[in-house]
């Protein structure tokens, strides 16, 4: 495979998308919208309510009718506050009124309470001109009752969540959960709490990606590690749960003796594709094993951060139905010189200060710390070189995750 081209970036995302199509989840399940956080939601969100139900107030004031107005300070025939049905505007009175309050029949204006100056025996002087509607929120003003406020396919953060609890749901109908294997690979690979042996490390990439595929609404299955040795990575990948919808891997995928995971998929399934124009990331490899699609991510961890982040999220938030799995990006002015054109697209930690990406020092794919250190990732296209000052494009983590 030495000297094989490499797959371009946008080439591998179009083509787990096209597997991704083949394996959309089709369940769906009701929950709780306290525990809705980051799903899918199945079906549109249609409103049942118009909102605000009624006209009310948006401010602190005083309601009345100018139709039968003259400019004359009014006396104050009801207090309204929010929560409470109010009567029909008295003729020839105004009414005080709060935030929220319903608007009481018969008013087409109200006056914010800083305007007015209530004179003494009570009775209120506009000082202001007034117009038919101010300071009333009608209603149906946010929306009508029929309405579809989300559509099937969308991501369920903090605002679609108070969308649904506006309409009074307890619950919304979102995607079943994708069920996630995931396995370490490699020999040196230990547990966090056992004791660290002559030549191991810590297991740092199952809490890098339990936690992310945990915020992409993945049931995270744990595989745990897997030697470096064919036939036992075979076995237990054989042992997987049969429902398993990903099976995602780190480590040992690297090129000749090591690729215990493209050697296993060659001989139990399928491999799609292996090596692309990244850095870091190279080796990332897919596939399937038997029917079960696997992604296979390198194993350092900045690697595994970067290829997870531009591909496996793609793949596990279109199974689920969401359509635009593109994360944000803009164009940034580069504070750093590069002058040495890469052939791959390379993607740097960096940090952006005064509008300017800023690289961490050490972009070694094995330093995690500069994943923490940065806001997100400068990509760098194949062959380009770059002066501080001219302008590349930035991918915020915040986005991918
Ligand atoms: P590999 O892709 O298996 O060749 O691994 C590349 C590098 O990443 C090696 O230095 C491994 O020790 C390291 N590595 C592999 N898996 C993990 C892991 N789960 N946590 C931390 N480092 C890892
Ligand atoms: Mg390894």
């Amino acid at each position: 495979m030495k000297g094989a081209p490499l797959m371009s970036v946008e080439a591998a995302i179009a083509s787990l998308l096209a597997m991704a199509q083949e394996h959309c989840l089709q369940d769906s399940e009701s929950v709780a919208l306290s525990d809705a956080r980051q799903r899918v939601l199945a079906s549109d969100l249609v409103a049942t309510l118009d909102l605000p139900l009624w006209p009310n107030s948006a401010m602190d004031g005083y309601a009345l009718n100018l139709g039968d107005w003259q400019g004359e300070p009014l006396a104050v025939s009801q207090q309204i506050f929010a929560g409470v049905a109010p009567q029909a505007l008295l003729p020839g009175t105004c009414a005080r009124i709060f935030t929220g309050a319903p608007l009481p029949e018969g008013a087409n204006c109200i006056e914010m309470q800083e305007n007015v100056e209530v004179l003494q025996g009570g009775r209120v002087r506009f000082m202001q001109p007034l117009r038919v509607g101010q300071n009333i929120r009608p209603r149906g003003q946010e929306n009508k009752a029929g309405e579809v406020l989300l559509n099937a396919g969308k991501r369920l953060g903090p605002f679609e969540l108070a969308i649904a609890a506006a309409q009074g749901c307890t619950h919304v109908s979102v995607v079943r959960r994708p069920r996630v294997a995931l396995l370490s690979t490699g020999n040196e690979l230990v547990e966090p709490g056992a004791p660290l042996r002559p030549g191991g490390i810590y297991n740092s990439n199952r809490t890098l990606l339990s936690h992310w595929l945990s915020e992409l609404g993945c049931e995270v299955i744990d595989g745990g590690i897997l030697p470096d040795e064919p036939q036992l990575t075979r076995l237990k990948l054989e042992q997987l749960p049969p429902a398993t919808d990903l099976i995602l891997t780190t480590g040992g995928v690297s090129a000749g003796d090591a690729d215990y995971l493209g050697q296993v998929l060659r001989e139990c399934g399928k491999p799609l594709f292996w090596k692309l124009s990244i850095k870091p990331g190279k080796p990332l490899t897919v596939g399937y094993f038997g029917n079960v699609p696997v992604i296979g991510l390198p194993g350092n961890p900045t690697s595994a951060l970067v290829t997870f982040g531009l591909l496996a999220r793609a793949y596990l938030l279109r199974i689920q139905g969401v359509e635009d799995v593109t994360p944000l990006s803009f164009a940034v002015s580069v504070g750093f010189d590069w002058p040495k054109a890469g052939n791959r697209r390379e993607f740097l930690r960096a940090r952006l200060e005064q509008g300017q990406a800023v690289l961490y020092p050490n972009q070694s794919s094995g330093v995690l710390l500069g994943a923490s250190w940065a806001d997100g990732l400068v990509e760098i296209p194949e062959g380009c070189t770059l002066r501080s000052g001219d302008t590349a494009r930035f991918i915020p983590f915040c986005d991918l995750f």
